[in-house]
């Protein structure tokens, strides 16, 4: 019986080890994603600390960070220009005499008339 109860043994040795491997990549996941969590509240405080910096140092910022802010202003720049172009884009001209809103590029007011 020595035979059976040895090999009994083993195998409950083995289902221990591979439960203990299932549970240590369980952990190993959730340690991961706790990783990927932090990481990415990192980034949000660095986002909150370069938004911080441009507006405190716009102006006098260290050499060390002037690119970067030099960079951020034309972004900024550019974005202005877009929202400038996108204003221009969907103005809807009106009639100088009804006020009604006229067709870009009519030639007369479709309401009242006028040229
Ligand atoms: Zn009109």
């Amino acid at each position: 019986m020595a035979f059976f109860d040895d090999l009994s043994k083993k195998i409950t040795d083995a289902s221990t080890k591979t439960i203990q491997k299932g549970k240590d990549l369980t952990d190993v996941a959730r340690l991961n994603s706790q990783i990927s969590a932090e990481e990415n509240r990192i980034n949000t405080l660095y986002g909150m600390i370069g938004k911080q910096y441009m507006e405190l140092h716009r102006e006098d910022a260290e050499d060390a960070f002037a690119g970067l802010v030099a960079s951020v202003a034309e972004a900024e720049q550019n974005i202005a220009a877009c929202r400038a172009k996108i204003t221009e884009l969907r103005a809807v001209p009106h009639c100088p005499n009804c006020g009604a809103e006229l067709v870009k590029g009519a030639a007369f007011c479709g309401i009242c008339g006028t040229p």
